[in-house]
């Protein structure tokens, strides 16, 4: 089964997607990532697949209504599974800028043919690094889901931004960057700024934001996406670093809609936000009954002080 379900009283749609068959059966550590083994054929450099397991499909059927408030659609999308290099033990922190600022082009070219079927309004493009997170495989590769609607923290953003918008005439993030204290930038370069935010709702939570107001991914020039490259890489290995080991992460990117007849150019500003699931290296931050239930996150961690800690891991 796999389809789309309403929840009547937040109105969130829930995937239900229960037709997860078994993984092929590969010799003992054998990794469906590398080349040749399950996944791709040959070697490659960087690579794109339909997910085995995918949530949302192009051929989604409609599902029957068997009582009228339960409202359904068809679980409709794509789930596309993103290698960022065909070597095993390479990850994020140790790759060149070169392979990185590649796969910023793959992540374009999917927004770009996704984004023209008309019935995809969100494209998410992330990663999860670690088990902690969920990943199964540890070989380096991250996801997208071109959903059919936007989903619920999508929809948040879009109505706050536009409504900083619509009061002040300028865009919120354009707005928060100028008023960035130091003590929570990380870097500053020429086109980004990376930073544990003052309104950070995990204890390592650092963003991304480019420092020219852009909407989406793929209007960044080649030099904004050669220094994203480097801003995606430097936060890895802050994590790293500081932490002493592979530490577990989800990069997330966060490009504005489309298709849905609005425009979104004037106040949605794109970002990416990595939020590990940790606050210390043996302490999870757990997802527990007020962020879970109420959407409303608290932060154990001063953000100031876990900046100055990141700034420091690599000074
Ligand atoms: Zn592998
Ligand atoms: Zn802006």
């Amino acid at each position: 089964m796999r389809e789309l379900r309403k929840n009547p009283i937040t109105g969130e749609w829930v995937i239900v997607s229960s037709s997860r068959s078994a993984r092929p059966v590969l010799p003992e550590n054998a990794c469906p990532l590398c080349p040749g083994v399950l996944e791709l054929e040959e070697d490659y450099d960087l690579a794109v697949f339909d997910n085995r397991f995918p949530s949302l499909v192009t051929d989604a059927y409609e599902p029957e209504i068997e009582f009228p408030i339960l409202e359904k659609a068809s679980a409709f999308g794509k789930c596309e599974v993103i290698m960022y290099t065909s070597k095993h033990d390479l990850a994020v922190p140790d790759m060149e800028t070169k392979q990185l600022a590649k796969l910023i082009e793959v992540w374009c070219d999917r927004y770009r043919e996704l984004s023209a079927m008309k019935d995809i309004k969100y494209i998410y493009v992330f990663e999860n690094r670690g088990r902690e997170v969920g990943a199964t495989l540890d070989h380096a590769h991250g996801q997208l889901y071109a959903f059919p609607y936007l989903p619920p923290r999508i929809e948040r953003k879009v109505e706050q931004t536009q409504q900083y918008y619509l009061s002040k005439e300028s865009c919120s993030l354009c707005d928060a960057i100028k008023a960035m204290p130091e003590e929570n930038t990380l870097k500053r370069g020429k086109y980004f700024i990376s930073l544990v935010p003052p309104y950070a709702r995990f204890p390592y939570e650092c963003h991304i934001y480019p420092l020219r107001h852009v909407s989406y991914l793929t209007d960044l020039t080649a030099d904004e996406k050669w220094e994203l490259a480097e801003f995606i890489r430097d936060i890895a290995k802050r994590y790293d670093t500081l932490f002493k080991e592979k530490f577990p992460y989800m990069m997330m990117l966060f490009s504005a809609p489309y298709n849905t007849g609005e425009l979104y150019d004037e106040f949605f500003h794109f970002h990416i936000e990595f939020n590990p699931p940790k606050r210390s290296r043996n302490k999870m931050k757990w997802m527990a009954s007020v962020e879970t239930g109420s959407w409303n996150f608290i932060n154990p961690t001063s953000p100031e002080e876990v900046a100055k800690e990141l700034r420091e891991a690599l000074d």
